[in-house]
């Protein structure tokens, strides 16, 4: 077992092997071949067998320096996605306050939650608009 530990060691360096993107192509992997398993779709047998040959190509590259870019690219596509997860979350439980685009410079403007037609003016831009809260 020992002599097998090593020979694995020795094949897998100066390789990449395995990073957070790693844990993310795992994941689509399993969920897609889960959901193949009640639809039998052809497509997604070829997208798991590209994600596959992708995520052993990744861990076994040499090419180190490229396989952390793509890392670092996945990370801020993921801190992204999180953050706006998160406001969706906050002004969904937000009750006492509507969130509006301003049609002029597309700010995301809050306003309190009062039925009917307002006026108002946007901080960012200082155009007048008008806002209409139906509940
Ligand atoms: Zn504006």
């Amino acid at each position: 077992m020992n002599k097998f530990k090593y020979k694995l060691q020795s094949f897998m360096m100066g390789r990449y092997g395995i990073d957070e993107f790693y844990h993310f192509l795992l994941i689509a992997y399993t969920v897609l071949l889960l959901l193949n398993c009640f639809i039998h779709s052809a497509s997604i047998s070829i997208a798991l067998w590209i994600i596959l040959g992708y995520t052993l190509f990744r861990i076994l590259s040499k090419n180190i320096s490229a396989r952390q870019k793509e890392n670092a690219k996945y990370l801020i596509f993921k801190n992204k996605a999180i953050k706006k997860f998160k406001r969706t979350r906050e002004r969904f439980r937000d009750k006492d306050h509507v969130y509006r685009k301003c049609p002029h410079c597309k700010a995301t403007l809050r306003f309190p939650r009062k039925k009917g037609k307002h006026d108002a003016v946007c901080p960012k831009c200082r155009k007048n608009l008008k806002v209409r809260i139906i509940f």
